[in-house]
Parts: C-alpha cells; structure tokens; sequence
C-alpha cells in the first residue's frame, strides 16, 4: 500500500518536471526566435558569378547563407548555380543590361534596341541558363534602368514566374525598384558596394559601412564579386557576424521578413484608425440632453 503511495507521488513529480522542463523549453525558444528576428540582418549578393570557375567555386564555397547573381549563357554559370544550391545558397539571375558607358554586356543582354517580345524573349532564355533562380537583380544597367517601359517587361516576368528583384542601383536614377513596388513585386535594393576597389582595406571599410547600415535600419543589402581579395576577406568576417549580434540572411529571407513587418504595420495602422473613429463618435446626438445619465 505504501509503496503504491510512493510510486503514485513520484509519478506525479515526474509528470510535473517533465511538463516544467517542456514548458521552459518552449519559453525560451520562443524567447530565442522574437530576439533572432529583432536583430539586424545582412544580404550579401555575390555579383558576376559564371565566367570563371575557380572564382567562383571559392565564393560559392563562403561559409552561410550569402546569395549568388549568376551571369546568363556563362561558361560555368550553370554548374556553379547547381554547386551553390545543393550547398544551401540561394541563386539569382544576375540579367546584363545596357550601361551608358557602352561597356560590352555578354550574351544575354537586354537593351534599349529590343521590341518588347525579343526583350521578354531574351530575359526567359537567361532564366532558363539558371539553375534553381529565385530572383534577378541587374548586371550594370545604368542606362536601362532608367527607362521605365524595359522595367516594366522585366517585372511582367518576374511576376510571371514569381521572381523577386534587387535593385542593384548602378545609377541614382534607378526606377527599377519603384517599377517593381507597383507592380507588386517583392524587392530589393542594394545599399553598398563592397569591392569597387578590391583591395583588403577597401572592402572592410565597406562592410563595417554595411553592418552600421544594418543596425541603423535594420536590415542591409550589400554586393560583391567574386575576386579573390573579397571572398578571402568574407571568409574571415562572415563567421564572426552572429557574435557581433548580426544576422546574415538570403535576399529572399529578407524580403518576407519585410513583407511580414510590413503586414504588421498595415494591421496596427488599420487598428489605430478603427480606435481613433471609435473614440471620435459623439457618445449622443446633438439634440439629446449629453448628461451622464444618458
Ligand atoms: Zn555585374
């Protein structure tokens, strides 16, 4: 009888320590997730991925999420996109696109001289050179992205094979990122440059420029290339990230974050405006008697 006593107690103190032992698990994972979210997030775009393999075996080879824009009709595009998604990477198509400078764009290109069924022609082909493509951002552009018709049958495909866009901003002028703002397509847009000068010393100062972008807004865009000096240097920085309370994340990953943040924000918007018609209603007509025993 006694024993049966004995056995049923810790039967229960061990439901119990079980049920404690799951409830702060759960706490505290949840606690985890809200404080992951909260803290700045970092893309890096690796830009010009396909003409060289070593290159860019090296970058694909970076340690974390980073993002990979992949030139069209490459030489090695196609392998390397595959290399970088079986190893967890996410893949864009990095689309060449007239520049003012008439700099030679490669095959693929998409310029100003192009009817509209040869430029959606072309973009569809350079898609389909790319692997496991998530999205597209520019390859140049400083020209075309200015021009909001081309931008237009560039979001018409994007929207058509559910493609997000980054801005790679090669010029102020950009309406790329408006085009695809009101066409409903979920962007990006580049906040720095990492390697224009690709030297150890340039490329640090940019990435400490892209970690306090971060910080200040939360969230930043940051493109590289693959030349030797920038993915030996990422190798080092990338790893240290989370320790210096940053997030690094794909393109993508951002992009629905914002979505959901955006979501938010238009139901906390809606509640407010609900709350201030509420409160703005006369508790009675002008004609009643207002008194509180109304
Ligand atoms: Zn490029």
């Amino acid at each position: 009888m006694e024993v049966e006593k004995i056995n049923d107690r810790s039967i229960y103190v061990f439901v119990a320590t079980v049920f404690l032992i799951l409830w702060q698990f759960l706490y505290s994972a949840e606690a985890a997730e809200v404080d992951a979210v909260s803290q700045p997030a970092l893309v890096v775009l690796i830009d010009d991925v396909g003409d060289n393999l070593i290159k860019g075996r090296a970058a694909v080879e970076l340690p974390g999420p980073v993002t990979y824009a992949v030139l069209p009709h490459s030489p090695h595009g196609g392998a390397l996109a595959r290399l970088a998604v079986q190893g967890g990477k996410e893949v864009m198509l990095h689309a060449p696109m007239e520049n003012t400078h008439d700099r030679p764009l490669g095959p693929g290109a998409l310029t100003r001289k192009l009817t509209r069924a040869e430029f959606v022609r072309v973009l569809q082909d350079d898609l389909d050179t790319v692997p496991g493509v998530l999205g597209l951002n520019n390859h140049m552009g400083s020209l075309l992205t200015r021009l909001r018709p081309q931008m237009e049958w560039v979001m018409e495909v994007a929207k058509e094979r559910q493609l997000f866009f980054v801005d790679s901003r090669t010029t102020p002028e950009s309406v790329a990122w408006r085009v695809a703002r009101e066409q409903g397509i979920p962007y990006l847009r580049r906040d720095i440059f990492l390697d224009h000068e690709a030297t150890t010393a340039f490329v640090d100062q940019q990435f400490q420029k892209a970690i306090a972008i971060a910080r200040k807004e939360g969230a930043a865009v940051a493109i590289g290339h693959p030349y030797p000096v920038t993915v030996a240097y990422l190798k080092t920085a990338l790893p240290k990230l989370d320790e210096m309370g940053i997030r690094l994340v794909t393109a993508s990953a951002l992009i629905e974050e914002k979505a959901v943040e955006r979501q938010l924000q238009e139901y906390y918007e809606r509640q407010k405006q609900r709350a201030m018609q509420f409160s703005s209603v006369s508790p009675c007509e002008p004609s009643e008697s207002c008194s509180p025993l109304n």
